[in-house]
């Protein structure tokens, strides 16, 4: 055989592997039960983000639902969950993530809902300070995160400014390349990068001199910048779009998702 015939079969080869590896894929795909009636109409009744889907995204947002609650395991902690606590959870999980099919979240698994707000000692009826809504991956909870139920709905509530499930679900994609900087690495192309850090510090900067609507919160270091401004953008995204349109259009590419439409 010459190079060239050699280089050829070869080739062959890899296609057939690929062809063969994409068809064991697909077949191991598409487990999933039927998606519950009672479910979709939960999801339409809370979810506006799923409520402005297409028909066949409602399908897939279904399915990343699903594929997310059998990985899961969302548990209550002196409270009930119900199947509207765990589409709430499941829904939060999957709307930062809608704009990469395939994607997950590989180092969680676990959910507890707390009744309520809590502390550093991860209280919720007494002790002083209990104004933490969510937490995740702290000191001895690998895997874990932790949300305050009635704060979890209250996301969901589009008079409410705050989303603690986009926000505590961005900061594990913020850490998903090992820092939690608020640079999701792995989301972002290379050329993106510089200018991204730089609007970052130009927008904590006018938090800092209450010159922005973005919550004071945003201002407390990068990573929370970043979960900040992406309830902003998965809440209010025209608002977004209207009053920072360079920040709308920079997460717009982070999250590969065009939600002023
Ligand atoms: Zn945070």
């Amino acid at each position: 055989m010459t190079y060239t015939q050699i280089l050829a079969t070869l080739f062959l080869l890899f296609l057939l592997i690929a062809i063969f590896w994409r068809m064991f894929i697909k077949k191991s795909k598409s487990t999933h039960a039927p998606f519950p009636k009672a479910w979709k109409s939960i999801l339409t009744q809370k979810v506006l983000f799923y409520q402005e889907l297409s028909p066949p995204e409602r399908i897939r947002f279904q399915q990343n639902l699903q594929s997310f609650l059998d990985k899961v395991r969302i548990t209550g902690v002196g409270t009930e969950v119900d199947d509207v606590d765990k589409l709430l959870v499941g829904a939060s999980a999957v709307i930062p993530l809608f704009g990469f099919p395939g994607w997950g979240y590989r180092t969680l698994n676990e959910v507890l809902l707390y009744d309520g707000t809590f502390n550093r000692d991860f209280e919720t009826q007494q002790g002083e300070e209990r104004n933490i809504l969510g937490m995740v991956g702290g000191t001895g909870m690998t895997g874990t995160m932790i949300l305050s139920k009635p704060s979890l709905h209250e996301g969901f509530d589009q008079y409410s400014n705050q989303h603690v499930g986009i926000h505590e679900f961005v900061h594990l994609l913020d850490r998903a390349d090992g820092a939690a900087d608020g640079i999701p690495e792995m989301m972002m192309q290379q050329p993106f990068l510089i200018p991204w850090v730089k609007m970052i510090h130009k927008e904590i900067k006018a938090i800092q001199d209450g010159a922005s609507d973005i919550d004071d919160y945003g201002s407390t270091n990068e990573a929370e910048f970043f979960s900040v401004v992406s309830e902003y953008f998965f809440k209010s995204p025209r608002l977004l779009e209207k009053r920072h349109p360079e920040l709308y259009g920079m997460l717009e590419s982070i999250f590969r998702q065009d939600l002023k439409k």
